[in-house]
């Protein structure tokens, strides 16, 4: 692919985790700045520098549309342009804290399409182009988690990180830095036939902040937007987690960067300071205690795609409904695994709360004595929550 566009795509790296802010102080400073961004509406200096942005990502967007097949699936292109614009109506209006880039309120015309293809990806170009892959949006298992991405691309936008990055390489020899780029972001090393240690170190540096700064702004607009933030958060587990373990996915620059433990980290820290509280079940399938239906009275648990335990009699739908609020409330405090015990009445309690009760006629139903069937209930709840501990980064 052309090296110059790929140069000019910024995706994902690792940033270092932020320390915690005061929600209070927080929120002040961004109605003081927004005070300042009224006081400044951009003047004609600047009005020609987004319109450089602009013309810039215009033109590599349409070498991008050379390069890559649009999709045509309606429902996916509806899906994006609604999450999207609702993004962007709140980064054209939203002053956000900016930790690397331009820090001023960047207004641009986004548009959003979707590329063809099996790759879990996404880029962005200067002046708001924003293209996300077919891949991606199968792989998200909610709308909050295509926001989650979408939020993090419109930031590289909004805060002019090309522009940006090449202000900062100005020093350097100006034919060697998209190669560089072009092998971090594409993840393609044998792109990297020249550069010396020292400057992918560089670049990679950059690129780290960058993403920070991104995410960071991400999950401000989100925290404005209808969008539950905990979809930022989750996509980076799942993406780490399942990079590792998933041979069928096509990763695409994941492959070699996927977002790490740091990077969820800050993203917590965020969440934890501006007090959202982060909610697995309501923006992952993986993480979603479910009912379903099973032959005559009976009905099955599962957390994920893990069956849990299966309640029999006249009211083992009302009762699953009943434990599926408490379930989710409880996995989502992503508990340890000694706070959850079984009593002999066959009560299960999490963190000291009453989850729900089996019954006799439950483990009638599955041919065991009772208390072999409180017995295997309670080991089932435990390899959930460690499976769920395995593969997220934080306690609560
Ligand atoms: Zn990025």
């Amino acid at each position: 692919m052309n090296i110059l566009l790929t140069a000019l795509m910024v995706t994902a790296t690792v940033p270092a985790p932020r320390p915690a802010m005061d929600p209070e102080a927080f929120a002040e400073r961004a109605w003081q700045e927004a005070a300042v961004q009224v006081a400044n509406e951009p003047d004609e200096k600047r009005k020609k520098e987004l319109a450089e942005d602009e013309e810039l990502g215009k033109k590599y967007s349409l070498e991008a549309e050379k390069e890559y097949k649009l999709s045509t699936n309606a429902e996916m292109l509806k899906r994006v342009e609604k999450i999207g614009q609702d993004l962007a109506t709140i980064a054209n209006v939203s002053p956000v804290n900016v930790t690397w880039g331009d820090k001023q309120l960047n207004r641009f015309t986004y548009t959003f399409k979707v590329i063809e293809g099996e790759d879990v990806n996404a880029f962005s170009l200067p002046g708001g182009y924003i293209y996300i892959f077919e891949g991606l949006l199968k792989y998200a298992e909610s709308d909050a988690e295509v926001a989650g991405v979408l939020a993090h691309e419109i930031s590289h936008a909004a805060q002019r990180h090309v522009v940006y990055l090449r202000r900062k390489t100005s020093k350097f020899d100006i034919l060697t830095i998209p190669l560089i780029l072009a092998t971090i972001l594409t993840g393609r090393g044998e792109l990297l036939q020249l550069g010396s240690l020292t400057t992918t170190a560089l670049a990679n540096g950059w690129t780290v902040d960058a993403e920070k700064s991104a995410d960071f702004a991400a999950f401000q607009y989100m925290n404005r937007a209808t969008y539950n933030p905990t979809g930022l958060l989750t996509f980076m587990e799942r993406l780490a987690r399942d990079e590792r373990s998933t041979a069928a996915v096509d990763w695409g620059i994941y492959r070699t960067h996927p977002p790490g433990r740091q990077r969820a980290e800050a993203v917590t820290s965020y969440m934890e300071a501006a007090g959202v509280p982060i909610r697995r079940s309501l923006v992952t399938t993986t993480y979603r205690t479910t009912v379903e239906p099973g032959e005559g009275d009976v009905v099955q648990l599962k957390f994920g795609k893990k069956p849990l335990v299966a309640f029999a009699g006249d009211a083992a739908l009302d009762r699953a409904d009943d434990a599926v609020e408490k379930l989710n409330a409880f996995f989502d405090e992503n508990p340890q695994l000694f706070e959850v015990a079984i009593g002999t009445d066959g009560t299960v309690i999490g963190r000291r709360r009453p989850l729900f009760q089996v019954t006799p006629e439950d483990a009638e139903h599955a041919k065991v004595p009772f208390d072999e069937f409180r017995k295997s209930t309670l080991k089932s709840i435990k390899e959930a929550m460690y499976g769920l501990a395995f593969k997220t980064w934080n306690r609560q």
